[in-house]
Parts: structure tokens; C-alpha cells; sequence
């Protein structure tokens, strides 16, 4: 060690790293502070180490917010603002097309604490006044949603919630705050998986939840009573992310946007689930709304493949890699059917999933051709 102090601290281009539990005390005087709760320094390796304070500022800035908390996945930053602006007897509004985990954890959990829920249509907007009740207190979005991408008309649905005092939360992960503000639309708390666009490399899982001023007070509360944290090394991670999210996402908007209007002329596809194509049904509040378009969507045939059919689409694919999670720069899909009560035109119907990563365009294409090809091979 002391070879090292005499060559003294690079300047690195990025930060160092700090992780561990203990953290050192100058004095017992400050060890006191900090066992009454009023150290101004860092405590302890629960009370946000450097990487996650770096990280979660610079992504309060992007936001627009006034208070972010990095949490150990996109799901886990959910749950929690489930649990903190929730009690026994309330009330909340989810809408349909919602990521699947999060209407899991309010059917199996939240629903243990007395906390109901209903869900509403993924296209909704002032009509989000019909399904509230005396109890409601929180309204959560995502838009577009999972899967089927309809969009949400959120300044509507925030204008509703303020009237009712109701709290109003949005999942923003497809869009990142790169091409929505949802502050400026009145959403009062945002969330990101930061496991997808943000990381951008499919090697962290990682959340955040970012509150305006009215509720980052007791968003910063609970997370200290709770004593969450986020991993040092990920946090680290995102913040290296960020530095390239605008270009990724650029380059992604561009090779997914191509690639939807070629699946559009294709004779085997029916519905192409792009907010950005002219053709979404919910197109004109994606233009009004949102300045851009990431890398996924989905699409239906005309005719409704069977099993066996769908199974060789995906299984011929090479370039598209079978797995969860997207926001990389791996192209990925997915095929699965979805109960959308309020949007008949896809319920039910047999839906791929195509995350457009960083690859070549023409490449991504040709293996899609091949996936059409061997499914054709089926059909009787
Ligand atoms: C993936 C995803 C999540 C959960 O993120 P994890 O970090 O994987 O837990 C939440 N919301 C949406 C819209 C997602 O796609």
C-alpha cells in the first residue's frame, strides 16, 4: 500500500469503484452522529455508496425529477413503489397490457396486505375516470405496454388522477427519458428497468424509480427505512450505459422502424404493434407525446400459424436470439398469445416479439426471411 500512496491517484476518465460494508469513521464523535441517524457522510454500505448516488443523479437530471433510487431490477423498484404509496384498504388501477410480473405481484402479494387492484384498457385515456373508486389511490401505466404496445394517453389520465388526488405512476422503460418526459405530461413517479436500454448490454439487472418533489420526500423515506441498495458494480455499469444511450437508442429507433415497414409489406403479416407506424391505432398521441421510437415490437400473420408453425418461424432464426429481457445489442424474439380484452383485433392471437438490436439491418432481415420461409414449409 504504501508503494502505491507514494505514486499517487490516477485521474481515471470514470469513477472509481466503492464497494463493501464498513465504512470508516474519522471520529467516535461521527460514529455517534450516525447511530442517531444524523452523519451527513456516508455510513454504512446500505446508505447508497458513491457508484449508485453518481449514477442515480445522473439519471434524476436525464428524468427531469426531483428524487431517484436505484433498486436491484426493474421489477424490484415496482414492487416497492407498490409498497410505498399503498395501505391496507386501498385501491389501484393497472393498466392491461402492464409487464406480467408487476399484475403478478399485485394478485400474490399486494392483495396479502389488503391492497386490491383492477386492471383497465391499454388505450386508455379520460375514460381512466370510469374504473376509478372511493379507494383508489394509485393509477399505474405503461406505455406503449408490454407485448401489444398500445399507448396510453397520459396527460389525460394524469388530469383525471389530480382531480381525485390520486398518485400516478409510469413505467417508462421503452421509452427511457430520451424520448419521454413524463414529468412535463404530470406524471408524479417514473420507472425504469435499467436492465434494458439504460445498462444496454444485457449484463445487469438493475431499476430505478424516480419521484417528482411532492413525492420524493417519502420515496427517499422508505427507501432508508427499508434499507434498500443497489450493487456498486451495476450501478457503475449504468452510469456507463447512460453515456451511450442516446446513440444506441437512435441507431436502435432506426433499424427497428426499418424493419417494421418491411414486415408491414410482407404477405404472411397482418399487424405490425409500432407506435411509430403510421398505421398504430394509437399513432397520433405516440407523434404528440413522445420525440422517438426504441427497438421493440411484436407482429401478427393473417393467418393464425399453429403450433408446430410458430415453433419453426422462431426455432430457423439465427441472428435472433431465443430469450427474455431486450434493450441490447442482441436481437432477440419471442412469440407467445396475450389476453387483451379491450383490443379484440389481438386478443388471443399469436404474437412475435422482435427486439432490434445494434446488427446489421439486411442481415436482420434475411434471417427473418428464412424463419417465413421454413414456417411456409408447414402450411398446408
Ligand atoms: C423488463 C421489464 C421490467 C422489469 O425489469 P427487470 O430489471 O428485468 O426486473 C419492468 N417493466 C418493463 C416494461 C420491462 O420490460
Amino acid at each position: 500500500m504504501q508503494e502505491f500512496d507514494t505514486i499517487g491517484k490516477p485521474k481515471m476518465v470514470n469513477p472509481e469503484l466503492y464497494t463493501g460494508s464498513t465504512v470508516l469513521f474519522e471520529s467516535f464523535s461521527d460514529m455517534k452522529k450516525a447511530q442517531r441517524g444524523k452523519y451527513e457522510g456516508i455510513a454504512y454500505g446500505t446508505d447508497r455508496l458513491p457508484n449508485q448516488r453518481g449514477f442515480e443523479e445522473a439519471l434524476c437530471t436525464l428524468e427531469g425529477g426531483s428524487v431517484t433510487r436505484a433498486f436491484q431490477s426493474g421489477i424490484n423498484a415496482i414492487e416497492n413503489i407498490l409498497f410505498c404509496f399503498t395501505r391496507t384498504g386501498d385501491h389501484v388501477l393497472i393498466c392491461e397490457n402492464v409487464y406480467g410480473p408487476t399484475a403478478a405481484f399485485c394478485k400474490k402479494i399486494l392483495a396479502k396486505f389488503g391492497v386490491n387492484f383492477d386492471f383497465y384498457p391499454g388505450n386508455c385515456g379520460a375514460e381512466i375516470d370510469n374504473y376509478i373508486k372511493p379507494e383508489t389511490c394509485l393509477i399505474f401505466m405503461e406505455s406503449p405496454g408490454s407485448n401489444t404496445f398500445e399507448i396510453q394517453d397520459i396527460p389525460s389520465i394524469t388530469e383525471v388522477a389530480q382531480q381525485h388526488d390520486i398518485i400516478t405512476v409510469l413505467d417508462n422503460t421503452w421509452a427511457t427519458p430520451v424520448f419521454l418526459k413524463p414529468f412535463d405530461l404530470g406524471v408524479d413517479v417514473t420507472i425504469q428497468s435499467v436492465t434494458k436500454y439504460i445498462s444496454g448490454h444485457s449484463d445487469v439487472l438493475l431499476g430505478t424509480a424516480t419521484a417528482n418533489s411532492r413525492y420524493g420526500e417519502p420515496l427517499a423515506k422508505f427507501y432508508r427505512a427499508m434499507e434498500l441498495f443497489a450493487s456498486p458494480q451495476d450501478c457503475y455499469l449504468a452510469l456507463r450505459g447512460l453515456q451511450t444511450l442516446d446513440i444506441r437508442l437512435r441507431q436502435h429507433q432506426q433499424s427497428a422502424l426499418e424493419i417494421a415497414r418491411w414486415l408491414l409489406k410482407r404477405p404472411e403479416v397482418d399487424l405490425v404493434l409500432h407506435p411509430a407506424l403510421e398505421s398504430h391505432p394509437q399513432h397520433a398521441i405516440w407523434k404528440r407525446d413522445f420525440s422517438g421510437s426504441s427497438g421493440i415490437f411484436s407482429f401478427s400473420f393473417h393467418q393464425e400459424p399453429d403450433d408446430d408453425e410458430i415453433e419453426s418461424f422462431v426455432d430457423s432464426l439465427d441472428m435472433f436470439g431465443l430469450g427474455f429481457s431486450w434493450g441490447g445489442f442482441k436481437s432477440l424474439v419471442t412469440a407467445g398469445r396475450y389476453q387483451r380484452q379491450h383490443s379484440p383485433e389481438i386478443h388471443n392471437k399469436m404474437l412475435v416479439r422482435l427486439n432490434i438490436g445494434l446488427e446489421d439491418v439486411n442481415s436482420l432481415k434475411e434471417d427473418l426471411d428464412k424463419g417465413f420461409a421454413a414456417m411456409k414449409l408447414l402450411t398446408k
